[in-house]
């Protein structure tokens, strides 16, 4: 085999974390400053002004620093208390996991489940409401990674909005690929970060949070604080004036500046639009060639990431080797349920381009040829090229 699993990989099209732009990297070699050095408190407001032009909130995000695991976990823990009655809209794996974060601070959990191939549809949300006028939190993840769909929630939003609950979104592999925003989706806790679709490293959370929940999180006596689980106790960080309550991320902030400005500088309808166009060469290539894929349709399949069903009788592991091995091109597996069952190639920041999904057909399609299956490789090359030269 041509490509040692000890050596660095050709391609990363995984859907995260994900290849870095080389801009990025540069930013995360910059001085690391000493937090209270007036330069770097005048840094961090900085950055906090441009995730909240990027985010297009009316109010100042938060910044966690951890990967934004951290940060689904500490809404959890903020924001639900035992009273809360959480309804967790569940298409796939992490909005399955969402639920068991809201079950640690209130016994009481509704949840509407679809099979992981489909989206949740907003009737059943407005029904669910309607039958359970109690439900004071709504949970949802947009973008159901390991599955590689999207789920409606600006729809979503607006009936959470009008029943009055607080909404939590996960959109962490969404933002910065596609139109999507907290405030488009009435979101009182929008999760996201710098390592999908910006194109950063892991290690930072960012967070809409609405006055409300601010008020929500305040007045809840057992929301984490003088913890790395809390909120609460970043409300202020922004300021050059107030002080972090422990050490941030200095060269991750360095890194999510660099990524802020270049989001910003290319227009973010430009970045979606990259995204959107790779996706879909990717569905066109992967149909064209004899591939299905996982998404019960195009219309909620993810721009930021494709999952391709497994052929029968072909093991997914060996797919994602003979990519690795052969073409030195690494793609994601899926994740717990999913897991085994589709390959997902990611489209996201600097991978977020059309050549990229031709790489990524010839790749995947290569590595399955190989392992027996009849493919027609090159239709799908051809499928995915005309999509993009259509787009020229
Ligand atoms: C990547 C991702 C996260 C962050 O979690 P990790 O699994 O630790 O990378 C959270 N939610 C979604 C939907 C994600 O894609």
């Amino acid at each position: 085999m041509r490509y040692s699993d000890h050596a660095n990989p050709v391609l990363t099209l995984t859907a995260g974390p994900v290849d870095a732009y080389p801009d990025v990297l540069r930013g995360l070699g910059r001085t690391v400053l000493y937090d209270y050095d007036p330069t770097f408190q005048l840094l961090y407001e900085t950055v906090v002004g441009k995730a909240q032009k990027a985010m297009r909130l009316s109010t100042r995000p938060v910044i966690l620093h951890g990967e934004p695991v951290l940060g689904l976990e500490a809404a959890a823990a903020s924001l639900i208390t035992p009273g809360d009655v959480v309804l967790n809209l569940v298409s796939g794996v992490y909005g399955k996991g969402f639920g068991y974060w809201a079950k640690r601070y209130s016994p009481h959990l509704i949840e509407i489940e679809v099979p992981y191939n489909e989206a949740i549809d907003p009737q059943a949300v407005a029904g669910m409401l309607k039958a359970h006028p109690e439900i004071t939190i709504v949970c949802v993840c947009h973008h159901d990674t390991p599955s590689g769909t999207i789920n409606p929630i600006d729809a979503i939003g607006s009936l959470v909005s009008a029943h009055g609950a607080y909404l939590i979104v996960d959109a962490v592999s969404s933002f910065g690929g596609m139109k999507t925003h907290p405030e488009d989706c009435s979101a009182d806790m929008y999760v996201t970060g710098p390592n999908k679709c910006l194109g950063a490293p892991p290690g930072l959370t960012l967070m809409g949070v609405s006055d409300r929940a601010w008020a929500k999180m305040k007045a809840n006596d057992e929301a984490p604080r003088a913890s790395m689980l809390s909120i609460v106790d970043w409300e202020h960080a922004w300021s050059r004036d107030e002080p972090f309550p422990f050490t941030p991320s200095v060269a991750e902030i360095n890194g999510l500046d660099v990524a802020l400005d270049l989001y910003l500088g290319e227009g973010p309808e430009a970045v979606w639009a990259r995204h959107a166009l790779t996706a879909r060469a990717m569905r066109a290539g992967v149909t064209a060639m004899g591939l299905s894929l996982w998404a019960a349709s195009d219309a909620i399949a993810s721009p930021t990431t494709t999952a391709v069903r497994t052929p029968d009788g072909i093991d997914e592991a060996a797919i994602r080797q003979a990519a690795r091995a052969r073409y030195g091109v690494v793609f994601s597996a899926g994740r717990g349920e999913t897991l085994g069952k589709l390959t997902r190639i990611g489209h996201m920041g600097p991978t977020a381009q059309p050549i990229h999904a031709v790489a990524a057909l010839t790749a995947l399609g290569g590595a399955i040829k190989a392992l027996g299956k009849d493919l027609a490789v090159g239709r799908g090359i051809e499928a995915a090229l005309a999509v993009i030269d259509a787009d020229a």
